[in-house]
This record gives structure tokens, sequence and C-alpha cells, in this order.
């Protein structure tokens, strides 16, 4: 099977456009993020990880990845802001990343696939056949946060602290830390539209793998 990892800091726009490479190329697209969120949701709804009772799904019809615990569709809920910041928190644990880092790796066993995070080329995939690190500066990304969140969204302001912290905890975390993959190709998105990025990373994709 073959594998892209795509990992950069929150709002570089790795999901909108990993998954949209991933239909142009035929692969499987895989985000990473989703499932620290499901831990961060439970972890929001009772006050504990609950990692025993966490039964974690997901499901990939018409290439789309819906998210499931014990069974309840949370695919949109965990895209709450608040859950962003638990999710962050909860990642730094050890345990929570043991208990994902096995589930990701059989995906890109079963699957050619485009998976975005954190530390999918460092630790998840550390062989993945291409390796791109997305990055953008901290106001342009989130710009974008803040324009995905639509309605929903809380000030400018509290987007980009929020973003900062974010970057801040993911990097400075003991295990798996945010950042690129010595042999990662670094890509900045700063000023860039969603199809100068999403053109550049296609073509990375199917040189890397002789791809018409
Ligand atoms: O990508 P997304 O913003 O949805 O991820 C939510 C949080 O999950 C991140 O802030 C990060 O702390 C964590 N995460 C991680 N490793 C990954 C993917 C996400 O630590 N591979």
């Amino acid at each position: 099977m073959r594998s892209v990892a795509i990992d950069g800091p929150s709002g570089a726009g790795k999901s909108t456009i990993s998954r949209a490479v991933a239909g142009r190329v035929g692969f499987l697209y895989v985000d990473t993020g989703a499932l620290y969120r499901v831990v961060g949701l439970r972890f929001l709804r009772t006050g504990e990880l609950g990692l025993d009772t966490l039964d974690l799904t997901m499901d990939f019809r018409d290439r789309e990845q819906r998210v499931y615990d014990c069974g309840e569709d949370v695919t949109e809920e965990i895209r709450r802001h608040d859950v962003s910041k638990a999710a962050s928190d909860c990642s730094a644990l050890p345990e929570v990343r043991r208990f994902l880092l096995e589930r990701q790796r059989e995906l890109a066993r079963r699957h050619d696939v485009i998976m975005d995070g954190r530390d999918i080329g460092t630790v998840v995939l550390p062989d993945a056949d291409l390796k791109i690190f997305l990055t953008a500066t901290p106001e342009d990304r989130a710009q974008r946060r803040y324009e995905q969140l639509g309605e929903h969204a809380p000030a400018f302001e509290t987007v980009l602290r929020d973003i900062i912290e974010r970057d801040k905890n993911d990097s400075a975390r003991a295990l798996a830390p945010l950042r690129a993959a010595p042999d990662a190709i670094l890509l900045d998105t700063t000023g860039n539209t969603f199809e100068q990025s999403a053109a550049l990373i296609e073509r990375c994709i199917r040189e890397r793998f002789s791809l018409s």
C-alpha cells in the first residue's frame, strides 16, 4: 500500500487540501485529528478519559470519514471549538497516543492513504512514501479557522490566541511533538489560495507514485 503523511499545525489547510487531493488521486483520506477529538469530546462530556469504555469506530462510506463513539455518530459534534482544546490536552497523554496509534497504522496497511495529523511522518508512519509538512503564519491559519467556524466562531482574536496556544501545546509536549520529519517536504501556504496549495501537493504525489 502507498502512503502520504501530511503534518503541520492547526489551520494550515491540511484537512481541506488532503481531502480534495485524495479524491483526485484515488487515495483514502484519513483525518487523524478526528480520533483525538472523539477522545476530547468524551472527556468534556464525562470529565474522564474512559479509554476502556471508549468504543471508537470509523467508516469511510463514499470516502467520507465518519467517527463514532459507542455507535453514536459524533462527526459533526467533534468540530466544536471547545473540543479542539480538549483534544489537544488529551493528545499529550501517553495512554491516548498509544490507544490511537495502532488504529492509524492499521488503516495505512489496508488502504492507499493520505493521512493528516501532527506526528504521521515522525511516529505513525515513519516509512511513509511521501511526507509533507504544511505550515502558514498563525494569522493566516486563524483566519482560515475563523471562516470555517462560520456562525459558531468566537471573535477573531480568540481564534488567533487559541491557535497560538494550541501550537505551543502540540509542539512542547514530550511525546510525539509537532515537528517536521527530516525527510518531509516543507510547504508554507501563507497567502496561497486553496487551489494553489492543492495543485502543488497533487503534483508531488503524482510525481512520487508516477501517476499520470
Ligand atoms: O487536526 P485537528 O486540529 O483536528 O486535531 C485536534 C488535536 O488533536 C490537535 O490540536 C492535536 O493536539 C491532536 N492531534 C495529535 N496528533 C495527530 C492529530 C491530532 O496530537 N496526529
